[in-house]
C-alpha cells in the first residue's frame, strides 16, 4: 500500500506528550523488551544488566534472555564470571550473535570491573565507556535501568526509526537521535521512550512494512520516511 507523503510535524515536542501517553496504554500487555524483563527479574543488578546488555546486540530477546539465564547460573560477579575462560563463556552463551567476539568482551570487562572499579558496575557514563563493547547505547540503557537515571534516553534502531518517522528528529545516526530527543522531548519521557518505542517497533512500527493501519498514534505521526505499509488485516493491538 503508498503512503502519500504528509508534512513534517512543525512542532515535535507538541506531540511527544499525546503519543507516549498512547503508547503507555497499548504497550500494556504487550513482549517487555529482553533487558527489562531481566532487569526486573534481578532486581536491577547492574553487573547483570550490563552483561545482558552486551549480549543481546543483533540478537533476538528470547536467544538474550536465554543465554544470560545459563551464563548466571554459574556465574553471578564480575570475579567469578572473570574466572570462565572464554571457550566457556562461548559455550553458555551460544547461539548470541557474534558468540566468541562478546565472550572475549564479557571476560575483558569482568576482568577490568574487578581490578579498576572495585567488582561493581560504575555508575558514570564516561567510565562506562571504558569497558571493552560498550557504547552510549549500552551505557544508556545501564544507567536508566540499573541505575534509575531520570537524565539518560537509549537509542537502538528502533528508537531511532521511530522518532524520525514521528518527525520527533531529522538525524541520519542513532547518535545523533539521542542527542537531538533531548532537545525535541521533555525530560518526563526520558527514563520511557527506549521502552515504548522498542516494544511498539518491535510489535507494530516496524522497520519495513509497519503496520500503520492498526496504530493507535496514526493520526498523530506524519510518517515520515515510510513508503509501503502492511497490507495484512489489521489485528487488535489495543487490550
Ligand atoms: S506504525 Fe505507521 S503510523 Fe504508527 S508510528 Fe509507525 S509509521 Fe507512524
Amino acid at each position: 500500500m503508498n503512503v502519500p507523503k504528509r508534512r513534517r510535524a512543525s512542532r515535535a515536542g507538541t506531540q511527544v506528550e499525546p503519543v507516549m501517553r498512547a503508547l503507555a496504554r497499548a504497550i500494556d500487555g504487550l513482549e517487555l523488551p529482553a533487558i527489562e524483563k531481566i532487569s526486573e527479574r534481578q532486581e536491577e543488578d547492574p553487573f547483570q544488566v550490563l552483561i545482558a546488555t552486551l549480549l543481546s546486540a543483533r540478537t533476538q530477546d528470547a536467544t538474550t534472555l536465554a543465554a544470560s539465564t545459563r551464563l548466571f547460573k554459574v556465574a553471578r560477579t564480575p570475579r567469578t564470571l572473570a574466572k570462565l575462560t572464554v571457550k566457556q563463556i562461548e559455550r553458555l552463551i551460544y547461539p548470541v550473535s557474534f558468540y566468541r567476539h562478546k565472550a572475549r568482551h564479557v571476560k575483558a570487562t569482568c576482568r577490568i570491573l574487578h581490578e579498576r572499579f572495585g567488582g561493581r558496575v560504575p555508575a558514570a557514563m564516561e567510565d562506562l565507556l571504558t569497558l571493552p563493547g560498550v557504547g552510549r547505547k549500552t551505557a544508556n540503557l545501564v544507567l536508566t535501568l540499573a541505575f534509575k537515571s531520570l537524565k539518560n534516553i537509549c537509542v537502538d534502531t528502533h528508537v531511532h526509526r521511530i522518532s524520525n518517522r514521528l518527525g520527533w528528529v531529522a538525524t541520519r545516526t542513532p547518535a545523533q537521535t539521542e542527542q537531538s530527543l533531548y532537545q525535541a522531548t521533555d525530560e518526563q519521557w526520558w527514563p520511557y521512550l527506549n521502552s515504548y518505542l522498542v516494544t511498539w517497533g518491535q510489535n507494530v512500527c516496524r522497520p519495513v512494512y509497519p503496520r500503520c493501519a492498526e496504530c493507535v498514534i496514526r493520526e498523530l505521526c506524519p510518517q515520515i520516511g515510510v513508503t509501503q505499509v502492511s497490507k495484512t488485516e489489521p489485528r487488535k493491538v489495543v487490550a
